[in-house]
């Protein structure tokens, strides 16, 4: 299905209501159900003010969309970042609804995070930040109510502060019994073996699953991936066990390449040298942004912010497949041009569930006092991504749509299904 031009750039929350729409109209999905779910149910924004190191008071905005939770709790990441707004907060909530939904697991959407730079600040700075936005947020994450998680520029550290402080507010005969209050914690700190690196494995999961059904080798495979931070390092370092080549790469810092390859282990231990950031890998020329968009290879990985894919940049990819490691990479126009080009394309809700899937895992565990192992964590995350890809596969060839729209199909099925068993209260 080729659709017609856009026009429209900018809100990745309006992305989401034309993917929607799209697959709504596509399936007969119930009016009313459809008016339910093109509504987020709870918009939490917060000021709050934080001492810094030299005295000083700074008040930040933070949010928290909860988009549905018919299905479970809550559930997705914290973003800090310069440019998170209540626009980017809604879609990236509602794509979690979907993604819980898709996975077959029992959990709803929700997604946060703080508008702020948090490289400008010192680790003692960030400590707090995130203590006073979680002390901010009160009764409105919960470990069966909402349930946060890292995402963009958030990470186990910062987990584990925000457990810390929800079970300091809370009475201590209750304490133990909620540390499924946040999941992506340190294992020490009861975090789930696996869950580091879940986003990427499940990435490489699905690109395993194309390559079987293209039979093509990714012993021989060659890619490209924007974006070197949790998604994308582990996607290139778990390529690489698989023989595949990566030849570019791009952060937040400038883009490189090497036409033998990079070795993504090393450019992993570079970068954690270098403030997190590939600049002045000395394995690797720099290459501007474009040069990165046209290298020739197998596969290209966006694993960084929306809206990289566009009616610019789709013209320029020359690659077999574009497998959405990060959230809503793709705007609709460049949907539209990677299907009017034959590319690929494996959909974020889809590509990049492990995440979600593994932190359901740790959840699970958490409430049950177990530790699983990492091959117990591995298959168990492994059936369910194959799985998923399958009932995917097969919309897409019955209903002769492409992946997005087949991956919509199934997880607004889901929720469709829930809604009309349990109809509406009162
Ligand atoms: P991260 O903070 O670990 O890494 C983000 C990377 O993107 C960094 O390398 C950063 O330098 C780079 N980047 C930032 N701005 C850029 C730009 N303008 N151009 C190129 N690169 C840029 O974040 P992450 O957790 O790896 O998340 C990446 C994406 O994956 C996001 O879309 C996120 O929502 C999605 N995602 C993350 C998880 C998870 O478990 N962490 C799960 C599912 C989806």
């Amino acid at each position: 299905m080729v659709e017609p031009q856009t026009g429209r750039r900018g809100s990745v929350y309006d992305n989401v209501v034309w993917q929607f729409n799209r697959a709504s109209d596509l399936m007969g999905l119930d009016s009313d159900i459809r008016k339910i779910l093109s509504k987020t149910t709870n918009e939490i924004v917060v000021h709050f003010p934080v001492k810094m190191d030299d005295g000083r008071i700074e008040v930040f905005t933070g949010y928290r969309v909860q988009h549905n939770n018919a299905l479970g709790p809550y559930k997705g990441g914290l973003r800090f970042h310069p440019a998170v707004d209540i626009d980017e907060v809604r879609a990236l909530a509602t794509w979690m609804t979907w993604k819980g939904a898709l996975t077959d697991i029992p959990f709803g959407g929700a997604k946060g995070g703080i508008q702020c730079d948090p490289f400008k600040y010192s680790q003692n700075e960030l400590e707090h930040i995130s203590r006073r936005f979680t002390f901010a947020l009160g009764n409105n994450i919960g470990p069966e109510y909402d349930i946060p998680a890292p995402d963009v520029n958030t990470n186990a550290q910062i987990m584990a502060w925000i457990l810390d402080t929800y079970l300091s507010t809370m009475p201590p005969h209750e304490r133990q019994a909620c540390i499924h209050v946040v999941t992506g914690k340190p294992i020490e700190s009861g975090g789930s073996v696996g869950r580091d690196k879940a986003t990427g494995q499940g990435v490489v999961y699905t690109i395993e699953e194309w390559a079987k059904d293209k039979k093509f080798d990714l012993g021989k495979a060659t890619y490209t991936v924007q974006g070197f931070g949790n998604v994308g390092s582990w996607t290139a370092v778990l390529l690489k066990r698989h023989g595949s080549k990566l030849l570019a790469v791009e952060d937040a810092s400038g883009a490189l390449a090497n036409p033998q390859g990079i070795d993504p282990e090393d450019l992993l231990s570079y970068a954690q040298k270098n403030n997190g950031l590939i600049q002045g890998y000395p394995q690797a020329k720099a290459i501007d942004r474009k040069t990165l968009f046209k290298t020739q290879a197998d596969i290209f990985v966006p694993a960084a912010l929306e809206n990289q894919i566009t009616a610019e940049t789709a013209p320029l990819l020359n690659v077999k497949l574009v497998a959405e490691g990060a959230n809503g990479p793709t705007d609709p126009d460049g949907d539209r041009v990677l299907q009017q080009r034959g590319i690929d394309l494996i959909p974020d809700i889809l590509c990049n569930a492990g995440g979600v899937v593994v932190s359901y895992f740790e959840w699970l565990q958490n409430k049950r006092s177990e530790f699983w192992d990492l091959e117990e964590v591995d298959t168990k995350l492994h059936r369910k991504i194959v799985s998923a890809y399958a009932r995917v596969r097969e919309t897409a060839a019955k209903q002769k749509v492409d992946w997005r729209t087949a991956a919509y199909v199934e997880a607004l099925s889901r929720l469709e299904t829930v809604y009309k068993e349990r109809g509406i209260f009162p």
